[in-house]
């Protein structure tokens, strides 16, 4: 069935509740962030201090981080600057060419990669089809480009159908 394409492995508040032990201990050793509504704001520039230095931690463990965002160059290049994190711009997710090409520069398979990101037809489903971890930022009231409505309203839905049913 489709919606198993569309179900996130692992949901979370925000990228800062990722436990990074918990995904060491799962063997995975690159990990695949997105950009807006991940690490930044989608109307920001600026990575707050909080994310910032949970990225620090990150690498400085044994992960390998890796930017993939449908974002253009110069606001990626913004973001990026106190990261020191490689980066996949304009990434068309779900199409697979950006995830592959990120795991090539981190130099690992996709069942022992990560993939952190806020939308599920973008950044869910193409980890999914890769058999990348996929982990879901569930934000309860996104801000963002109003013709994202009809995708969030179309998210609900698919979330709601993967809940399991209490009996
Ligand atoms: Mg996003």
């Amino acid at each position: 069935m489709m919606l198993k394409w569309l179900r996130p492995r692992q949901t979370v508040g925000f990228l800062t509740e990722i436990d990074i032990d918990d995904l060491l201990s799962q063997g995975i050793r690159g990990l695949l962030l997105d950009l807006d509504n991940t690490i930044v704001a989608w109307d920001q520039h600026d990575v707050e201090h909080e994310v910032q230095e949970w990225i620090h931690r990150a690498k400085a463990s044994a992960l390998a981080l890796c930017l993939v965002t449908n974002a253009k160059l110069d606001r990626v290049e913004r973001a990026i600057k106190p990261l020191g994190i490689p980066y996949v711009a304009l990434a068309r997710k779900p199409m697979l060419r950006g995830f592959k090409k990120a795991m090539q520069m981190l130099g690992t398979a996709p069942g022992e990669t990560a993939m952190v990101g806020d939308q599920i037809f973008t950044d869910v489903l193409g980890a999914n089809l890769l058999g990348v971890h996929s982990i879901l930022i569930e934000l309860p009231d996104p801000k963002e480009q109003w013709w994202m409505k009809g995708t969030r309203r179309l998210e609900k839905w698919v979330m709601k159908r993967q809940k399991p049913s209490k009996a």
